[in-house]
């Protein structure tokens, strides 16, 4: 029994290392970068019979990326190669284990994530805000396929190492990093649905910007929460409001088990009277609510008195997210309560910093 024990063990360990592959570049005083792949358009290829884009040799897209190992050794670790349409916060977990196991090794100046760029921000900042390690860790991916006559996937995977390589690039957490730009990932969003310029930091700024193998620190920002990491995720819903928004919704979210729901409320923080009874009906039942803006930038405030302004739903008990925009704000709350459960003043205090 001891050994069948052993020997699964064993073969976990190994299978977690599974896929990895090791690229020598020709100067062995190169800094040696490790890169999980873990999928997305950057290496999907197109179907000739159906023209449709489906997952391609994610390892060999690495590997042939022009000049790359005159920068850097790369370890590739194929982590998965999923869409990030499939990722959950389960996945991220993992990899977020697997990341800093990865980096304990003295040798490795850093890691790159390549990711699918639909769940990259949420991602990015799950493992920002669970990581042990400081070394550098970059997100990036592509907006055009491998197979596409101009890919910016190569170049993307190129700068991020460059990245990972450089003195000037350091303390800055988990950075998503496209289109020569570097943003925090507790701040980023992707804005665009097809473009390269897909990802920003609204008024927060970016962090940098790569040029000809050289990173810029446009910006010093850090502000960076650390949890530690626990396989029990609760329930944690996003319930996006609208003007005329049926309050039976959110009910089904608040009896469906939900334990915590972010809110992306209307303007500063409102919402109308009908969801505001089950904001109530919710509390009662011991579901925290977080309060989060439809709106792109700026923070939420509880201002207005009329049933259902932010200075009601504040008297009920919510907590205002200030600038942490929806997507996050359930990442956070989700790992917050992981640690220090449904603890109202150690939540809010979470989430009082910008
Ligand atoms: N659907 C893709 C994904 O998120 C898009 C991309 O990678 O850009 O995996």
């Amino acid at each position: 029994m001891k050994k069948v024990f052993f020997i699964t063990i064993l073969f976990l360990k190994l299978n977690i290392f599974a896929n990895e592959h090791v690229v020598y570049g020709s100067n062995p005083d190169l800094p040696t970068v490790a890169i999980f792949t873990t999928g997305g358009t950057i290496s999907e290829k197109k179907d000739p019979k159906t023209g449709l884009l489906v997952p391609a040799d994610i390892i060999n897209f690495i590997k042939t990326i022009p000049n790359i190992t005159d920068i850097a050794h790369l370890k590739i670790i194929q982590f998965s190669n999923i869409d990030s349409s499939q990722m959950t916060p389960n996945i991220w977990f993992e990899l977020s284990q697997s990341v800093d196991k990865v980096l304990k090794d003295r040798k490795i100046a850093g890691a790159v994530i390549v990711h699918g760029t639909d769940t990259m921000s949420e991602g990015a900042f799950f493992l920002d805000i669970t990581l042990k390690t400081d070394k550098p860790v970059v997100f990036t991916g592509a907006m055009r396929a491998a197979s596409d006559p101009y890919p910016d996937g190569p170049f993307n995977v190129y700068n991020a190492v460059c990245q990972v390589c450089s003195k000037n690039a350091l303390n800055w957490g988990v950075t998503v990093t496209l289109n020569q730009y570097i943003n925090s990932a507790r701040d980023v969003e992707k804005i665009n649905t097809t473009n390269p310029q897909a990802f920003t930091s609204g008024e927060k700024g970016y962090l940098g910007y790569i040029f000809n193998n050289k990173v810029f620190r446009i910006n010093n920002r850090l502000y960076r929460q650390k949890f530690s990491l626990s396989k029990n995720l609760p329930k944690v819903d996003l319930y996006t409001d609208y003007s005329g928004a049926r309050p039976e919704i959110l009910r089904y979210i608040v009896d469906s088990g939900a334990e915590g729901i972010v809110i992306e409320s209307l303007g500063s923080g409102n919402v109308n009277a009908e969801l505001y009874d089950v904001i109530q009906y919710a509390i009662k039942k011991g579901v925290i609510i977080v309060i989060t803006s439809i709106v792109p930038q700026g923070g939420v405030f509880p201002i207005y008195g009329t049933k259902g302004g932010g200075q009601t739903l504040e008297k009920l008990g919510v907590i205002f997210s200030n600038f942490v925009r929806g997507d996050k704000a359930r990442i956070l709350l989700m790992i917050a309560m992981s640690n220090v459960g449904k603890d109202i003043e150690k939540l809010s205090d979470i989430f009082k910093n910008p």
